[in-house]
């Protein structure tokens, strides 16, 4: 892939999200704040008795209660449904909130879900260890293409879950054709956007009919929220909103709202930079003698035709026998970098996944996910291209 194309590109997006992010979702208030407030009330008060009633009836859209709405919420579901291109959008407690909540509302007992199995480690305990508990079986497809999704289907599929790219082997699904495959047997389709986020990925517009997000990343991008989301029709987020939020409690509170929709603001310019970099440390970290492998989706030899940009993330994998052990100088080798899990920082992040967020996984199960003991992850911050890159050609 030519970078400075790849440039073009990523200012394009830019320039389709920037307005968005900073005025999607900011109604006017009656104090004229150009900041949306933080409403911290537990509950909102009535007109009178009919007032109340139709509340509760939803023939009005007052607000009742924290659990079941709340202003400062609903300022940033608007911000994220407008991004995802999504008619609705729910803001739950975390990214797993999000992701178990909307998979119990699809779900009973008896019902089957298709799964890749390089996915997070707490989605894939999620679906490995507790939903069978509750009667909910997973069948992990090795290689996540449409065909393995068919060949996996059941009378009882209920859901074709999707994370693409994958955390953390980057590896990027077919999205198109496994929605294809998912609508002719009547299975909806959920995509984790995590890694892509909204400006490198619209699975929305792929015609996948739920898409979830750990907000507590990139969206919110400051290291400082823990926050989830999930986006789609009217119907569907409504039933996973009734699960989620005001069955099972997995509300976001408005100070964490807050925090997350100031992150959007600068959304979009942080994604063009941060693409950008990582797209420049894959091509350098790819020739280094070092190193085994890169996982970016802009190395691939045909990048994803689906995806506007590439993403922030990459893993690599380094060369020899005593990967681990060369991979831990790396880790603790670097210095602007830090060493820590998650993603979508403005810091970079570098972590090893077969120790940390992958761990809960089974050795057997990790390795046929390709997280091999050597593979560390590379979150892309803000910081400057040129000293990320001395920065780790020095760890190496
Ligand atoms: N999905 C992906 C791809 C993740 O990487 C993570 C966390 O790292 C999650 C979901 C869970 O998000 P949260 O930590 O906000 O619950």
């Amino acid at each position: 892939m030519d970078l400075a194309q790849y440039e073009a590109r990523l200012e394009a997006r830019e320039s389709a999200l920037a307005s968005l992010c900073i005025h999607a979702g900011e109604e006017p208030n009656e104090w004229r704040a150009l900041a949306t407030p933080i409403v911290l009330a537990s509950a909102f008060s009535f007109d009178d008795a009919d007032h109340a009633a139709g509340a509760f009836r939803g023939d009005n859209d007052a607000f009742i209660y924290g659990r079941w709405g709340n202003p400062t919420v609903e300022a940033l579901e608007a911000k994220l449904a407008a991004l995802e291109k999504a008619e609705a959008a729910c803001a739950t407690a975390s990214g797993m909130a999000a992701i178990s909540g909307t998979l119990l509302s699809l779900c009973e007992s008896g019902a089957h879900i298709v799964a890749p199995r390089s996915m997070y480690g707490e989605s894939a305990r999620l679906l490995r260890e507790r939903l069978p508990r509750l009667g909910i079986e997973t069948t992990f497809v090795d290689d996540p293409t449409p065909e393995a999704y068919a060949s996996a289907a059941r009378e009882t599929t209920r859901v074709f879950y999707i994370e693409s790219p994958s955390n953390p082997t980057l590896s990027v699904a077919d999205i198109p054709a496994i929605v294809r495959e998912a609508r002719s047997r009547s299975i909806v389709t959920i995509a984790d956007n995590t890694f892509a986020t909204p400006f490198c990925q619209t699975p929305l517009d792929l015609g996948v009919d739920l898409v979830v997000h750990s907000m507590t990343k990139a969206i919110g991008g400051h290291g400082d929220a823990i926050g989830g989301v999930v986006c789609g029709s009217d119907e569907l987020v409504a039933r996973a909103r009734d699960t989620i939020v005001k069955g099972l409690g997995g509300v976001m509170s408005p100070l964490v709202a807050y925090l997350v929709a100031r992150g959007v603001v600068t959304f979009a310019l942080r994604q063009r930079r941060a693409c950008s970099t990582a797209a420049r440390l894959a091509r350098v970290m790819s020739e280094h003698p070092k190193i085994e492998r890169v996982h970016h989706p802009s190395l691939a030899r045909e990048p994803a035709a689906h995806m506007h940009a590439f993403g922030s993330l990459l893993s690599f994998e380094l060369k020899g026998p005593d990967a681990l052990q060369k991979g831990r100088a790396v880790l603790e080798g670097v210095e602007l970098i830090t060493h820590a899990v998650s993603l979508g920082d403005a810091r970079s992040l570098l972590s090893h996944p077969a120790t940390t967020t992958h761990a809960s996984m089974p050795e057997d199960e990790r390795r046929r996910a390709n997280i091999g003991d050597g593979l560390l992850r590379l979150s892309v911050g803000l910081e400057s291209a040129s000293d990320l890159e001395r920065d780790l050609l020095a760890a190496l």
